[in-house]
Parts: C-alpha cells; structure tokens; sequence
C-alpha cells in the first residue's frame, strides 16, 4: 500500500474512482476518500486484535467497497483472501475449513449461512458487507479515525492467498507476498506504457473497470496498473456490453477475458469512433480467439494485447506495447500468442525428462522470477513437487517458443493426450476444427480406450443458426492432420461448460466421456 500510496496524485481531490452501474452509480471517490477509507477499515481490522498473518477471508459483490477493504488489509498488514462470489455452502465451507481465516466478511443476504459455518470453523469475526454500502463492517469503521499509519511489510511476508480457479481440480491457495505484487505491478506499470495524468489531472489513462475482483487479473492487475500511475477508473459492478461500449469513449485502458470481448462485438455500438480515445485493450485469463482478434481488429482499428499469467505467478508474459529492444525491436502483437516473457521473468520450455525442447516444439513452461509465489497454502507436499531442483515453478501449461521468441500456449499439461504412445495437443486440433465452416468453437479431452491407452473425443459447438454434422468433422480433421491425432468420436453440443473466468472445464467433459469406449 505504501507503494500505491506514494503514486497518488498530488491533488488528493481529483477523482480515483467513478461508479458507472449499480446502488452507488454516479458516486465519485477522490484520492483522499482512498486514504481515508482504507484509514478507517485499516484501524477497524486492528481494532480487533487480531494475530500477525491473520488471513481475511471475502466473499462479497464487487463493489468500490469491497477494493477498499483490500488496500485497508494491505495497510494493517493482515492477509486477503478474496472468494468467487458463484461459490455455495460447501465450497465455502472447504475454503474456511482451509484457510481458517480470522475475519470473514460476506454479502448480508449471506450472513445466517456464513457465519454459522465461519463460527463452527472457529473463526471469531464475521461482517456484512453490502454493494450499496450497507453492512456491519463500514458500520463499525466509521466510527474509527481517518488517519493510520500503515504497517511496514518486507517484501517476503504474505499479502495475500489467492485460491486457483479450480480449472483441473480443486482449488489451491497460492500464497503471495508484497514483493510478488508490488514487482509485478511495476513491470507492468513499465511494458504497458501506462500513463500518468499531469499536474492538473489531464492527460493520463483512464481504465475501465469491469473484471471480477475475486481473482489476480481484476484485483491486481487492473487496479494496481491504475493506482501506481495515479489513474483514475470507470467502475463496473457488472459487467454488461452495452454499458461498458456506452462509456468506452472516456477511456484509455480496457481489460477483459476473452468472452468479455466476444460479448462487446456483438454490440452495434461498437465502432472505431468508440474506439477513438482508448489506448490500450488487454486480454487475458483463457486462450482468445484468433477469430475474436481479427474481428476486433477489424471493428475497432485496435489490436488487442493478449499476456498470460496465472494465481501462483500473477503476470508471466506479454505481447509487446511498443518495440521491446530484448527481441529485436519487436512491437507485432501477435494472435494467438501470450508474447515475450516479460522484464525479470525466466520462462523456459522443456521435455518431460527437463530438458529445454528446440524452439517451435512444444514442451511444459517453468518459471522464476520475483513475481513467482512462494507456495500453496497448507500443502507443502504439493508445493514441493511444483518446484524443480533449481528453483522452477511448473506451470501446468504447454508451450513453445516461436523463431522471434513469442510464447503460444498449446495446452495444459493435464490435458495433454497420450494415444497409442503419440503425443497429441488438444490445442492444436481445436484450432483446426475451429476453422471449420459453421463452427464457433470446440474442445478436444481424453478419454480411455482399451487399445490406444487414451483417444481423444471432439465437442463441437455450432455457430448460431449453422448445422454442423460430426461425421462432416471428423472427414474433414483427416485431411488435414496425422492419423494419430484425429479424435475417435466427435460430439456436437449447444456450449462447453464454463467457470466464472470463461475458462472450459474440460475436466467435466472427460467425465461426461469417460465411458464412452468401455
Ligand atoms: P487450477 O489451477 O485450479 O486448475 P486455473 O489454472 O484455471 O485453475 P488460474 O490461476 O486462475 O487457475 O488460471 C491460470 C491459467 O489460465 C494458466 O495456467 C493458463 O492455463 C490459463 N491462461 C491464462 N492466460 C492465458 C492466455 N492468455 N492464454 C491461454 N491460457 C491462459
Ligand atoms: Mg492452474
């Protein structure tokens, strides 16, 4: 906090933060309403007594709020635990039962459940917390003094526990430091060119806010870029197409997951003259598109930035802003790529023996840097084994360097199918059947058969409207692909089932299949 609080503009009266949706839309909070706010939750928290590294566990709706309480936990120097607002009873019970958190903090419609589980979990406080300002935590803060010196914290000491999205498996908790955050939120600040408003308030980015801030992408990639450049953001509780294309005009920056981008080219208000003033689109989370690039290319004259990251890493590349003089002076974003590692992050690609594979071959992404996570919480034994010899973190994903050294995520490693010895990457028969005519999208797992160990099975959505017979897609992968790799059956479905970060749960789909060759 000490390092966001340092880039505050000078004028502590400008706007930080303007709601635009929601109970609060139209409130307007300057500079010194953070200070202040954060101040008074910041006193409010040590109030209680709580231990040294006492994790605060939230599940609220997104509200301006919700990211003071963040930045409040930050400053008294407790550790955040931000949850999925979709999670349910025994989800949430899994996550006290884990994190065991000293304060927990929950919507009001929530408190009978939560707090019955939270007390029987043995913590002790449980607040309310409401998107309309309502709830016993500002209740009790208010009451507090608006001035807290905030706690000094050494890099390595734990800021926050952030719980994986649960995409292959259950949830982990990624323990992350004030060093993790604050070292990524500088490169970023850097690569991406962020602007600073000058003395006057003029000139700088604007950031439209309209991510869940649950998870890194929403809670620290977006609202530290705009707090260390003294920023102010347009604020969604919600994310809704046509009110975010409605207000894109008075910004600069835009960060999104894919499906936020294919929802927003559906709105005919999109133009290039919505465009016009935006500097910056940012895509990350899950895999865009190709299609989705081109057509936003096409509709808006912007090329969308994608970069890759994950909970245990927060950023780890990114295509480039402007020229990057590490690789050549190379400035191309290109589709369907994640980018160049970025500035202090070792990225390499080996076999499953360790060894780095040739440039263009696909291999399994390790990393280190000072943005890496220091493990996962209550679970050294997994934690071990996540981390080589020489200090790696195994991300779990697939990938390869192309020639100019830009990284493109085949897969993950959990995904990956191993048919009759063959190794076949889900990636790349998706894009294939991607291209095909009348097709939206589609997914390729694995599942067992008695002869070849594994095959895969293909899931195929159809565009709106268009017909899409499975035999059609099966012919047509054989023309274009090795025998080995063309899936045994093909399946075509209304969607793929989906997280709330848009992510394709393929691990439901290999259940769904399982059975399928038995
Ligand atoms: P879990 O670890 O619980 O299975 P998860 O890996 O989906 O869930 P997150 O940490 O939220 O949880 O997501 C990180 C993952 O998201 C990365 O490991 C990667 O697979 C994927 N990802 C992130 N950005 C991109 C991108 N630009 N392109 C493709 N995949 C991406
Ligand atoms: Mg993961």
């Amino acid at each position: 906090y000490a390092a966001l609080r340092a880039a505050f503009p000078a004028n502590l009266d400008a706007v930080a933060v303007e709601v635009a949706d929601g109970p609060s839309a139209g409130l307007a909070y300057s500079w010194r309403d953070i200070e202040r706010a954060t101040a008074m939750l910041a006193n409010f928290l040590r109030s209680l007594g709580l231990e040294e590294g006492s994790r605060i566990a939230v599940q609220v709706d997104k509200s301006v709020e919700a990211m003071l309480l963040y930045l409040a936990t930050l400053r008294a120097g407790y550790v955040f635990l931000p949850l999925n607002t979709a999670y349910q009873r025994a989800e949430i019970e899994y996550f006290i039962g884990n994190a065991e958190p000293a304060v927990v903090v929950c919507t009001p419609g929530n408190f009978g459940w939560v707090s019955t589980l939270a007390f029987q979990a043995g913590t002790r406080h449980v607040f309310t917390l409401g998107d309309d300002r309502s709830g016993s935590l500002l209740e009790r803060a208010s009451a507090q003094s608006d001035r807290f010196e905030t706690v000094p914290k050494r890099s390595d000491e734990l800021a926050a526990i952030l719980y994986t999205s649960g995409t292959t498996g259950r949830s982990k908790g990624a323990m992350l430091s004030h060093g993790n955050l604050l070292s990524n939120a500088q490169v970023l600040h850097d690569y991406w060119g962020w602007r600073r408003p000058d003395a006057a308030g003029q000139g700088g980015d604007v950031l439209l806010h309209a991510l869940p801030i649950f998870h890194v992408h929403g809670l620290f990639i977006a609202i530290h870029g705009a707090l260390l450049s003294g920023s102010r953001m347009i604020w969604f509780n919600r994310f809704d197409a046509a009110q975010v294309v409605r207000r894109l005009p008075e910004a600069t920056v835009f960060m999104g997951v894919p499906t936020l981008y294919v929802r927003m080219l559906a709105e005919p208000a999109l133009t290039p003259e919505a465009a016009r003033g935006m500097r910056l689109f940012i895509s990350g989370s899950a895999p865009l598109l190709i299609e989705t690039f081109r057509a936003w290319q096409a509709r808006t004259g912007h090329t969308i930035l994608e970069r890759y990251g994950m909970s245990e890493t927060l950023m780890l590349s990114s295509n480039p802003y402007a020229a990057d003089p590490r690789y050549g002076g190379r400035s191309e974003r290109r589709g369907g790529t994640v980018g160049f590692p970025l500035p202090g992050v070792q990225l390499r690609i080996v076999d499953d023996a360790g060894r780095p594979v040739a440039t263009g071959e696909p291999g399994h992404i390790q990393v280190r840097g000072p943005n890496v996570f220091s493990g996962y919480w209550r679970m050294p034994e997994k934690t071990a084994e996540e981390f080589t010899a020489d200090g790696f973190f195994k991300t779990g994903d697939v990938g390869r360097f192309d020639a100019d050294g830009y990284v493109t995520i085949v897969g993950r490693s959990k995904d990956l199918i191993i048919s009759g010895g063959y190794n076949v990457y889900p990636a790349e028969i998706e894009g294939v059947i991607n291209e095909l005519p009348g097709v939206a999208e589609s997914a390729v797992v694995g599942v067992p058969h008695p002869d070849f160990g594994e095959v895969g099975v293909a899931i195929v959505v159809p565009r709106p409207g268009a017909q899409v017979q499975a035999e059609a897609v099966l012919a047509a992968l054989k023309a274009q692909l090795a025998n080995f790799k063309i899936p045994k059956r093909c399946f075509v479905e209304p969607d793929l089932p989906r997280n709330t970060m848009g992510k394709v749960q393929k691990n439901q789909l290999r259940e769904r299949y399982q059975h399928l060759f038995d």
